[in-house]
């Protein structure tokens, strides 16, 4: 007979998911009820307003889409985009090529604007792309791209778009949370998030907003939306205000009963804060991994808080660390993406997991792993350079 799961604790410092608070837990096991009764419909309401907070917008279509953050990505390109479009898309890591794949499935074109992965995107590149496609109607980019850790300045990527009366698709699947972001002031027409980075709520949900001009030119579409689930035409009818809560899809009650339940916690802590609170511990995290001997991929202006992404010392194996640090520390680290798998570590400061208590686990398994596989590290001036960064 097989028996019931029970997962270990873990601590988790990849590139998502993140741990999660407990209380998001608890909320999740609350009892579940009809997804058009009226409390539940209350909630949701409220959710708007938490999302709204959290992205810092307005925006009126504002919701969470009922799938990971790849189905917000997708929500998005399938909505805004249409066959024969030309789709400007900027590169610097996975994700980007994924936008591309997003892009060509619409039966439109991506016109692929490459930088290094590690460095953030180019708005110069950006520009010129933008003056050899006039044709172009949208420009897409990673605000926080995962697989490296480098963030890229939206604003300055936002406001070449519109200058060239392009809309634009943001994915802020890693930076919602963790660092500076604000949807409405930099100009954002469509955004897409996930619940499992710094919300640090459990995976499977993908928060999304959209401007007035999106709106617009969903409702103008010459062609339906080619995805019956993800068309927000419908999808509006459900969540919309004033609208019916026609059935649309049954709602992941209780997977929204946490989502509510971590951004309530966001609200409490109050979102500048947690943006320096994952500062602060990147810093401390940083100073360890250096004593490490680990360098950054990232140029420190553009480096996420959140995603700390290091290069393996030269004849230290990737997988074996990894193991060492899962079995014995129960400490779960990221692998190198694409390009930079077997050659970097991902380590995620996210959410609830971004705490002090993780900074120094991290920092002193590591120190004592890579000492065990024979890389010549100090630990002992890993911990207090680490513990210098707290001021102590
Ligand atoms: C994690 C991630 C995604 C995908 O989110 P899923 O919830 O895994 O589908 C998309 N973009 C970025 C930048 C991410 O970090």
């Amino acid at each position: 007979m097989t028996s019931s799961f029970h997962p270990p604790q873990r601590t988790l410092m990849g590139p998502g998911p993140s741990d999660v608070n407990p209380r998001i837990l608890e909320a999740m096991s609350r009892p579940t009820i009809g997804h058009l009764d009226p409390l539940f419909v209350q909630m949701m309401d409220e959710m708007k307003g938490l999302l709204q907070y959290a992205f810092q917008t307005k925006n009126e279509l504002t919701i969470p889409v009922s799938a990971p953050g790849s189905a917000g990505m997708e929500t998005c390109f399938v909505n805004l985009v249409e066959a024969g479009d030309t789709v400007i898309v900027c590169q610097n890591g996975v994700f980007g090529g994924r936008m591309k794949e997003n892009v060509e499935r619409c039966g439109a074109t991506a016109v692929m604007v490459e930088d290094e992965w590690g460095q953030a995107c180019d708005p110069a590149k950006l520009e010129a792309a933008l003056k050899a496609h006039p044709e172009a109607t949208t420009v897409a980019f990673v605000h926080a791209e995962t697989s490296t850790g480098a963030t890229t300045d939206v604003k300055a990527m936002c406001d070449l778009a519109h200058a060239h009366d392009c809309l634009t698709i943001v994915d802020a699947v890693t930076s919602l949370g963790g660092t500076e972001l604000r949807v409405d002031d930099w100009g954002i027409d469509a955004i897409y998030s996930g619940t499992q980075k710094c919300l640090s709520c459990t995976p499977g949900l993908s928060p999304v907003s959209f401007s007035q001009a999106s709106v617009e030119r969903i409702q103008n579409r010459k062609t339906k939306v080619q995805s019956w689930f993800l068309d927000l035409n419908l999808v509006m009818g459900y969540w919309g205000k004033g609208a019916k809560r026609a059935y649309h899809h049954t709602a992941p009650i209780n997977a929204l009963y946490a989502l509510h339940e971590s951004l309530v916690l966001l609200q409490d802590e109050g979102l500048e804060n947690a943006w320096a609170r994952h500062a602060k511990h990147h810093n401390a995290l940083k100073a360890g991994l250096e004593a490490l001997g680990l360098t950054f991929v990232v140029p420190e202006a553009d480096r996420l808080p959140q995603l700390n992404a290091v290069t393996i010392p030269d004849g230290v194996d990737d997988a074996q660390v990894r193991g060492m640090l899962l079995n014995d520390y129960n400490l779960e680290i990221g692998a190198g993406l694409g390009v930079m798998a077997g050659k970097v570590w991902r380590i995620g400061l996210m959410g609830y997991a971004c705490r002090k208590d993780n900074v120094l686990k991290c920092v002193s398994a590591l120190g004592e792993v890579l000492g065990r596989v024979g890389a010549n590290v100090d630990a002992q001036k890993a911990m207090a350079a680490t513990l210098a960064s707290y001021g102590e």
